[in-house]
């Protein structure tokens, strides 16, 4: 068991299969597993990338259910990789077409879990390269910051940026941010190795 699994010396951009199981869908607090492991939670807007990205993460294309329907994932969902970690899929925040109090109840359930959880050791925050950062990304970023919890900005998607000036744009976007993001696309692997030095580091600390 490796706590990077780029130590396997891989010459693959996409990493290589972690041995990785998914463990429970929780929909409140109490539901939440046993703090054993320390755990990486995933943020973002809804449909913006994060299951995918943790599929790639491991290496596995089916972990993390995946879907074109925003809004679907209401609960919080733990995985358990590679023996070492457990990656939290947290709900999408931001979609428009639920109703007022959904909205409160995510984000009141995401609240609980970041705050409370003393097992939480990093939070990647994902943003869509192609729109940057959102009223509700640099609201979340903002309470991260408050509440002094480690994170860290991906910009996911960026096979989808195309050319030159849309590479511009994007980039100059993303840079409003107080941080810069790391770059990455779970189509490519792209960041991928990037993303798990940052996951390693923090560990280490
Ligand atoms: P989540 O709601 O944030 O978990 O988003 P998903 O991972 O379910 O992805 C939403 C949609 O975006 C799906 O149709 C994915 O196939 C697609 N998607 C996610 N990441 C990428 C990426 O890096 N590149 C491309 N081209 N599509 C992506």
């Amino acid at each position: 068991m490796s706590a990077n699994p780029f130590r396997k010396k891989s010459r693959s951009v996409v990493a290589p299969r972690v041995v990785s199981e998914f463990l429970l869908s929780a929909s409140g607090p109490e539901q939440f597993p046993k703090e054993e492991y320390p755990e990486i939670a995933f943020l973002g807007r809804s449909n913006v990338g994060k299951s995918s990205l943790i599929n790639a993460l491991v290496g596995q294309k089916g972990l993390a259910y995946t879907s074109n329907r925003p809004g679907c994932t209401q609960s919080i969902n733990f995985y358990r990789v590679d023996g070492v970690y457990s990656f939290v899929d947290l709900p999408g925040y931001g979609y428009a077409r639920v109703p007022e109090e959904v909205k409160i109840a995510w984000k009141k359930l995401i609240e609980s879990y970041l705050v409370e959880r003393e097992a939480l050791q990093l939070s990647v925050l994902v943003l869509d390269a192609r729109r940057g950062w959102m009223d509700t990304d640099l609201e979340l970023q903002r309470w991260l910051e408050n509440h002094q919890k480690p994170y860290v900005v991906v910009a996911t998607k960026m096979d989808k940026v195309k050319n030159q000036s849309e590479m511009a744009r994007s980039v100059a976007s993303l840079r409003k941010g107080a941080d810069e993001p790391m770059l990455c696309s779970a189509t490519t692997g792209r960041g991928v190795r990037e993303i798990w030095q940052a996951i390693t580091k923090t560990r280490r600390q």
